[in-house]
């Protein structure tokens, strides 16, 4: 099946990126979210984001203004049930992720293929509340979209090959680089990544190290290009804590015991950048450390 048009659930930070490189590669896009402020930003970013890639000379103005020309943003979930692919890219919370699945079926095509963009919750499980687990598979892209090369594939169990192949086709087109993994908790990517984020906020609860000594050390010691904590408030500290709870859930294992202190940011609503604070304050000229 040729992918032709794409539906994107969820304005936020992968949501635009996922429409901004989906429109680049030629496919017309619907993005949809619950709040008309998130695809009011959503727009006006990928705008930005677009222009700075005409400056850097990576594409013409022309493509820049095609690309935004295939973007259409709605409301009403419904609008996104005609298109060929729907990437589900919402809110990390598995409730908010199948009422949205439950609430598109009525306007899907049939040969609509569903697609979320978790980063740890079970594809079979989002599957087989749909009316076509067949149908339905795990499309895991990086932070930030545009810039990272790749994309989990996630087959559920019942996924079938056609499938498969036409998410690996979008892929390809996107000019991305994908990995397959398999369905357990937060795939290979987050499963290897989380586990070092959480240690380094349990590194800083301990009073181990405080929020540039951890950050300087893994990125002159481990030459990381960002620092955890650093890389933890980008993510967001909402979605990292949801992660490390699915695995601890999902793995039974008390080593993926979410840190106290990452439940603790979050409960203030620190959540990083998004919000303006986290490990950093983001608020004044330079980021200063919260701890
Ligand atoms: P975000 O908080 O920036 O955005 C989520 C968006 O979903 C918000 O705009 C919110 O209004 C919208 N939303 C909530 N409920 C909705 C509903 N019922 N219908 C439509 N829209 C709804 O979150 P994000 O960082 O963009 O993460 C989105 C998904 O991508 C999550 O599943 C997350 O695990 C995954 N992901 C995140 C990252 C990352 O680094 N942030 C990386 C890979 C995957």
């Amino acid at each position: 099946m040729e992918i032709k048009s794409i539906g994107i659930v969820g304005a936020g930070q992968m949501g635009n990126g996922i429409a901004h490189v989906c429109a680049l590669a030629g496919y017309d896009v619907i993005m949809t979210d619950i709040s008309q402020e998130a695809l009011d930003s959503a727009v006006s970013l990928i705008d930005r984001n677009l222009g700075r890639q005409v400056g850097r000379g990576k594409i013409t103005e022309d493509a820049k203004s095609e690309a935004m020309g295939r973007i259409r943003t709605t409301l009403k979930l419904a609008d996104v049930g005609p298109t060929d692919l729907i990437i589900e890219a919402a809110t990390e919370r598995e409730t908010v992720k199948t009422a949205i699945f439950e609430d598109l079926l009525p306007h899907l095509k049939p040969e609509t293929i569903l697609t979320s963009n978790t980063s740890s919750i079970s594809i079979t499980r989002l599957a087989s509340r749909t009316d076509r687990p067949e149908r339905f598979m795990g499309f895991h892209f990086m932070n930030p979209v545009p810039v990272m090369q790749l994309v989990e594939l996630i087959r559920g169990i019942a996924t079938d090959e056609p499938t498969f192949k036409a998410c690996k086709g979008v892929v390809d087109r996107l000019g991305k680089t994908a990995a397959t993994a398999e369905d357990f908790p937060a795939f290979i990517v987050n499963r290897i990544l989380m586990p070092m984020i959480n240690e380094a906020v349990y590194t800083l609860y301990e009073g181990v190290g405080s929020v540039e000594s951890i950050d300087q050390s893994m990125k002159l010691g481990a030459n990381h290009p960002m620092g955890p904590l650093e890389l933890a408030d980008f993510i967001g500290l909402d979605t990292c804590l949801a992660i490390m709870n699915v695995l601890h859930d999902g793995l039974a294992d008390t080593k993926y015991r979410p840190c106290p202190l990452l439940t603790k940011y979050v409960e203030a609503g620190w959540l990083g950048r998004k919000t303006d604070r986290g490990f950093y304050d983001y608020r004044g000229e330079a980021p200063v450390p919260t701890r």
